[in-house]
């Protein structure tokens, strides 16, 4: 279970205009951090910058003290996995979309992924089971479900450090709230980062830290912040 590092990190997409002021924090081994904000604060930014989407103009950001510049993609991908806000399904059956990217004889594998993801009943009960053909052409899952599918396929790597990028923000509360509960339990052993627009949208965290306009503005446990207000 890495530590994740941001140190003094500046960014911007265009030069003229920085979006992340010199950002610093650290996500301990096993700990959960959630950052919350404004819409345009640079929450996604962070996201980007983690999984090398872009490189920060100045700073660094470390996995385990080492530079994710200096390590390739393919070993950034081993460690991180992205549960994002919608999640894109291939017009292909639910084990290819859980298995996307891997091995797909590893039957194993995609049977825990998806029973971690607590979607394993929904997909036994199906006639064709894992070779249910899901999307346009198949059959259409709610959001939930779709969600359900993208943490499976994220877990099936088995990644030591999760990203929530928003990860329950396209759903209704109800399921919103199955599936954080889902999250909690998938995050308890791994370094995780929690993108989230509000407080009630995090899982669980360690500390949260409050992100304005690029800059820290807070940070803290949850009952420390919710005292403040
Ligand atoms: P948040 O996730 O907190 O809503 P973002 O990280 O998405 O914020 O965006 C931070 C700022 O960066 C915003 O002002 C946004 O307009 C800008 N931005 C985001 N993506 C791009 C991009 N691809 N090109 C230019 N500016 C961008
Ligand atoms: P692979 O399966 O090749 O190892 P990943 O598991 O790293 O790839 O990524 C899974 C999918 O999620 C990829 O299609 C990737 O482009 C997509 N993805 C990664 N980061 C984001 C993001 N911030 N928002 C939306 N999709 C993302």
């Amino acid at each position: 279970r890495p530590t994740v590092v941001f140190d003094k990190v500046r960014f911007g997409y265009e030069t003229d205009r920085e979006i992340l002021h010199g950002l610093s924090f650290e996500v301990p081994a096993g700990n959960h951090v959630a950052i919350v904000g404004p819409s345009g604060a640079g929450k996604s930014t962070i996201g980007r910058l983690l999984f090398r989407f872009y490189d920060p103009w100045q700073g660094r950001i470390l996995i385990d003290g080492q530079d994710i510049a200096e390590v390739t993609q393919s070993s950034l991908r081993e460690k991180i996995g992205i549960v994002p806000q919608d999640s894109v399904l291939f017009n292909d059956t639910i084990g290819y979309n859980i298995a996307y990217g891997r091995d797909r004889a590893n039957r194993d594998k995609v049977i825990e992924a998806a029973r971690a993801a607590a979607i394993l009943p929904f997909i036994e009960r199906l006639p064709d089971g894992f070779d249910t053909e899901v999307g346009e052409r198949g059959l259409k899952l709610s959001g939930g479900e779709k969600q359900r599918i993208a943490i499976a396929r994220t877990l099936v790597k088995d990644p030591p450090v999760l990203l929530l990028d928003e990860a329950t923000s396209a759903l209704d509360s109800r399921t919103e709230q199955a599936i954080l509960a889902t999250l909690r339990r998938v995050s308890e052993n791994r370094t995780t980062l929690a993108i989230a627009h509000r407080l009630s949208t995090i899982a669980d965290a360690d500390r949260i830290l409050v992100l304005e306009q690029g800059r820290l503005a807070e940070a803290g446990t949850h009952g420390q912040l919710l005292q403040k207000r």
